[in-house]
C-alpha cells in the first residue's frame, strides 16, 4: 500500500426529511447565495423545502446553471456574488450545479486576473467561500469531494479544478429527492459512480486488500439495487443505498494507498466537451476500450473484479479478465447506455486524433496509473471506441 494523508472535512447530513436541518447548518449572519440549476427543484417540491428552511437568513438566487455548468453562467453568478457581498453559497442540485459552486468558492477569493486561470493553469483552491449542498442527484460524489469540473462551450473545453477549500462544509442527503429523476440521469448515476470506482479499483499493483474490498463493496450494492432505482425510484432502501454508493465512490476513501487511473474521465470529458454528450455516457463509451487496451497490465485486476463483483469463477485469468469486460459493458447496456461513440454521433471520425492533439497540446503525455498512456495510446483507445 502508498503512502497516504485523509481528511474530509464534510458533514454528511443523510436520510429523510433532512433538508429541514439546513436551518441549523448555515451561520445567522450569512448572506446565502442559493444555487441551483435548471428548475427541477421548482417542480418536485426540493426548492420550497430549501426556502422554508432558510427562513431566518438573507438569501439571494442564482438559477439556470446548466448540465455541464457552463463558464460564461457561472461568471454571471460570480458578478452576483460581488454585487451582493455574498459570504455563502448553498448548491441545491447535482454534480454540476455543485461543481459550479465549487468554482464560485474558488473565484469568489481568486485574486489573479481572470478565474479561467484556475482552471488551464491548475491553480489548487487552499481556501474558497464556504458552501454547503442539498444533493438532488447521486451520481458525481461531488458532494463530498474537493473536485469539480467546468465547461466552457466557447472553446469547447471542459477542465478540471480542485483543492483542499473546496470541499463542501456540509452536504445534506435525503435520498426521497430521487422519486423524481428521470430515469435517463438515474442510468447515468449508476454509471459515473460505478466508472468512479472502476478508476481507482482497476489499477496494478495496489496491495490495498481493505480498499479493494471497499470498491468491491460499492461495485456490488450499485448491481445489486440499480434493477429497483431503474424500475422503482421511490424504492427509499434502494434509493438511500444508490445515494450512499455514489458519495462513497468518490469521497476519497478508496482512493487512499492506491495508484489511480481517472484515464477514462480524462477521455470521456473530452468527448462531451466536443459532442455534449452526458457525462456518464462518454465513460461508458471509453471504458471498454481502455480495459481492453491495457488488457496486459490489468488483467489481473479485471479477473479479481471478475470473481468477487460478477461470480465468474471459469478460466483462467485471461478468460476471467475478459469475461468482466464484457459483464462490464452489459451492466451499462442493461441501465440503456450505449457504449460507442457512433451510437451517439455520426460525425466522430477524426475525434481521436482530436483529443490526442488536445492532450500534447496541455502537455498531458502521460496518463493512467503508471504515466504511461502517451497521446498515440490515448488515439488508439478512442478509435477503439468508435
Ligand atoms: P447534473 O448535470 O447535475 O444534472 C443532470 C440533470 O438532472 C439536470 O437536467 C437536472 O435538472 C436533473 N436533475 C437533478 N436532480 C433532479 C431531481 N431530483 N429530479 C429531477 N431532475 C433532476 O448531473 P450529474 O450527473 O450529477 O452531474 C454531471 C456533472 O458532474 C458533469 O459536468 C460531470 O463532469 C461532473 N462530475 C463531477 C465530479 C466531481 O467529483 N466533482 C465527478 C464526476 C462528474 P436541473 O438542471 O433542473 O437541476
Ligand atoms: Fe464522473
Amino acid at each position: 500500500m502508498n503512502n497516504f494523508e485523509f481528511k474530509n472535512p464534510t458533514k454528511i447530513i443523510f436520510g429523510k426529511d433532512t433538508i429541514e436541518k439546513l436551518e441549523n447548518e448555515i451561520p445567522k449572519d450569512a448572506k446565502v447565495l442559493l444555487l441551483y440549476g435548471g428548475g427541477s427543484i421548482k417542480k418536485n417540491g426540493i426548492y420550497d423545502q430549501v426556502k422554508k428552511a432558510l427562513a431566518k437568513v438573507e438569501v439571494v438566487e442564482f438559477g439556470g446553471i446548466p448540465a455541464n455548468p457552463e463558464y460564461a453562467v457561472l461568471m454571471q453568478a460570480l458578478k452576483v456574488i460581488k454585487d451582493k457581498n455574498i459570504t455563502y453559497l448553498l448548491a441545491v442540485g447535482g454534480g454540476s450545479v455543485i461543481d459550479g459552486t465549487k468554482f464560485l468558492s474558488a473565484a469568489a477569493l481568486y485574486e489573479g486576473d481572470t478565474p479561467w486561470d484556475i482552471l488551464t493553469k491548475n491553480i489548487r483552491t487552499e481556501k474558497g467561500m464556504p458552501f454547503g449542498t442539498v444533493l438532488t442527484l447521486p451520481a458525481t460524489g461531488s458532494e463530498m469531494n474537493s473536485g469539480a469540473v467546468i465547461t466552457r462551450a466557447e472553446t469547447k473545453e471542459k477542465l478540471a479544478m480542485g483543492g483542499p477549500g473546496l470541499f463542501p462544509v456540509f452536504s445534506i442527503l435525503d435520498p426521497q429527492v430521487i422519486t423524481s429523476i428521470p430515469k435517463r440521469q438515474l442510468a447515468n448515476g449508476l454509471t459515473d459512480a460505478f466508472t468512479h470506482v472502476l478508476e481507482q479499483y482497476m489499477t496494478f499493483p495496489s496491495g490495498a486488500l481493505l480498499q479493494d474490498r471497499f470498491a468491491e463493496g460499492i461495485l456490488q450494492t450499485l448491481v445489486e439495487i440499480a434493477p429497483t432505482v431503474i424500475k422503482d425510484p421511490s424504492d427509499y432502501n434502494a434509493a438511500s443505498n444508490f445515494m450512499w454508493s455514489c458519495t462513497m465512490a468518490l469521497n476519497g476513501l478508496i482512493q487512499k494507498g492506491v495508484p489511480t487511473d481517472w484515464a477514462v474521465h480524462a477521455m470521456g470529458h473530452e468527448l462531451t466537451a466536443l459532442f455534449g454528450i452526458d457525462h456518464a455516457r462518454t465513460l461508458a463509451v471509453i471504458a471498454p476500450s481502455h480495459y481492453k487496451f491495457n488488457f496486459e497490465a490489468k488483467k489481473e485486476k479485471l479477473a479479481q473484479y471478475g470473481e468477487r463483483v460478477w461470480n465468474l469463477n471459469e478460466g483462467s485469468i485471461d478468460d476471467k479478465a475478459h469475461a468482466a469486460i464484457e459483464k462490464t459493458e452489459a451492466f451499462f447496456h442493461q441501465l440503456g447506455i450505449d457504449t460507442k461513440l457512433s451510437d451517439y454521433t455520426k460525425d466522430y471520425e477524426g475525434t481521436a486524433e482530436k483529443i490526442a492533439k488536445r492532450f500534447t497540446e496541455r502537455g498531458w503525455m502521460g496518463l493512467g496509473e503508471h504515466q504511461s498512456l502517451s497521446p498515440d495510446k490515448v488515439e488508439k483507445i478512442v478509435k477503439m471506441a468508435y
